[in-house]
């Protein structure tokens, strides 16, 4: 069993295997979507699982990839068609150290929505930044694309919308999201859904209001400090036994 921590910092491959298991589930992932960190012992590398669905990740299944998404060392492993998503944001952005990429459902209406944009309704989503802009890759790359982010140039074209936020939204596809831990990253890509499940009940019932500017700077400062609470149990409700 996995020692309780406060040091969110210190995460490798047995903890990207948690990390797999624990956005299953929270419903952020299905069989589709993954998360990646960069190593600790360089920081041109990130742990990555081969193809596979996210609950069935073990640590036999973790990949070290380069910067161009390219799998290092031996081996023959099949790897994630999106895994250039991974790449591409920790070579634009240095202090990131974790990305999840997700086809979580609530979030996909937003990112086809003309109407209603993302935004922070919940104290718990201030991460959110006032709007989460949208990804589409038919602006650069036409309009009979697959719609998913398979090399180099789609990704940094992706990553560009990341430059200033931590969290993209992605044209009829999903979103992805950055964190200066794995854990901060795990955070924000579960409570981006739910803000997104409040979002739309909050809009049900007829106007609404959402975080100011301020507010969301506010609630990140108050609440980064004490993801290592919700991690920790999120660890214990994956581990076996
Ligand atoms: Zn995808």
């Amino acid at each position: 069993m996995s020692k309780l921590t406060d040091d969110l910092s210190d995460c490798g491959p047995d903890e990207l295997v948690l990390a797999n298991k624990i956005l299953f589930k929270y419903g952020v992932v299905d069989g589709f979507g993954h998360v990646s960190v960069r190593c600790r012992d360089n920081p041109d590398h990130f742990w990555l699982a081969r193809n596979c669905a996210p609950a069935l990740v073990g640590s036999g299944d973790i990949i070290r990839h380069d910067l161009n998404g390219d799998a290092v060392g031996d081996g023959n492993h099949r790897l994630y068609l999106e895994r250039f998503i991974h790449a591409a944001v920790y070579q634009r952005r240095q202090d990131v150290i974790a990305v999840v990429h997700s086809h979580s459902n609530t979030l996909v209406p937003f990112s086809v929505s003309k109407a209603q944009k993302l935004v922070p309704v919940w104290h718990m989503a201030g991460f959110l930044g006032q709007e989460v802009s949208v990804f589409d890759t038919a602006e650069k790359f036409g309009k009979d694309t697959d719609l998913l982010i398979t090399d180099m140039d789609m990704a940094d074209a992706m990553a560009d919308c990341l430059v200033e936020s931590d969290v993209v939204l992605m044209r009829g596809h999903g979103a992805t999201l950055c964190g200066r831990t794995l854990p901060e990253a795990v955070y924000r890509a579960i409570y981006a859904e739910l803000n997104a499940q409040i979002l739309i009940q909050a809009a049900s019932l007829g106007d609404f209001t959402a975080l100011t500017a301020g507010e969301c700077v506010a609630t990140v400062k108050r609440i980064s400090p004490q993801i290592g609470r919700a991690w920790n149990l999120w660890v214990r409700e994956v581990e076996p036994g």
